[in-house]
């Protein structure tokens, strides 16, 4: 998706419907700092205001996401071209919040592991001892729920019987044994508990 070319086409629209960027903005319920950004192609607008957007400038989401005015019969090939652009983009940022989450639960537990070690080894046992112990499991703790909430809203759990992709409550996740990203769960669809491999889109 090209930014640039999308916020000159925004703008371009704008224009043509004799719209102040003010003006815009005031329709849209956003700041006109947000649509200064757009059409400078810093950022996108969000998707629930797209349809609007795409309703005060007369033009389609396909349109808009193109940057450019297309034929009708261009539409639909447009869409499906899109729609795989977005999932590949879903993608791709879900494997890097995968890897962040990894990064974040290795470093956490090696300082865990330092910490002790070094407080056990410079105070011996004793109140103190028991104190950073608590403390720091308790952070330890923290830190794996987060990862683990980060794991369960990431992407997909595909049922290896019927290959639906589902999405478990916390809660589930928590308490069902799993090996690396595979979960032992339960599917919505046909009801049976198979090891679901984690998908990502
Ligand atoms: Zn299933």
């Amino acid at each position: 998706m090209n930014l640039i070319k999308i916020g000159k086409f925004i703008q371009e629209k704008r224009k043509e419907k004799s719209l102040t960027q003010e003006a815009l903005a005031e329709r849209l319920y956003v700041t006109d700092r947000a649509v200064s950004k757009w059409e400078r192609g810093l950022s996108l607008p969000d998707a629930d205001k797209m349809l609007d957007l795409c309703d005060i400038l007369g033009i389609n989401v396909n349109e808009l996401l193109l940057g450019e005015k297309i034929g009708m019969e261009d539409n639909n090939k447009k869409t499906e071209e899109l729609i795989l652009e977005l999932a590949k983009q879903e993608e791709k940022n879900n494997k890097k919040i995968f890897t962040n989450m990894w990064v974040i639960l290795i470093t956490t537990f090696i300082f865990y592991i330092s910490i002790i070690i070094l407080a056990a080894y410079s105070l011996g046992e004793g109140p103190i001892f028991g104190t950073i112990v608590c403390i720091s499991t308790v952070i330890l703790v923290i830190v794996a729920f987060y990862a683990l909430k980060l794991e369960v809203d990431t992407g997909y759990y595909e049922c290896s019987k019927c290959h639906h992709k589902h999405v478990p409550k916390y809660f589930v996740a928590m308490i069902t044994p799993h090996v690396h990203t595979t979960r032992y769960l339960k599917c919505p669809e046909c009801h049976k508990w198979s090891w679901s491999k984690k998908v990502l889109k």
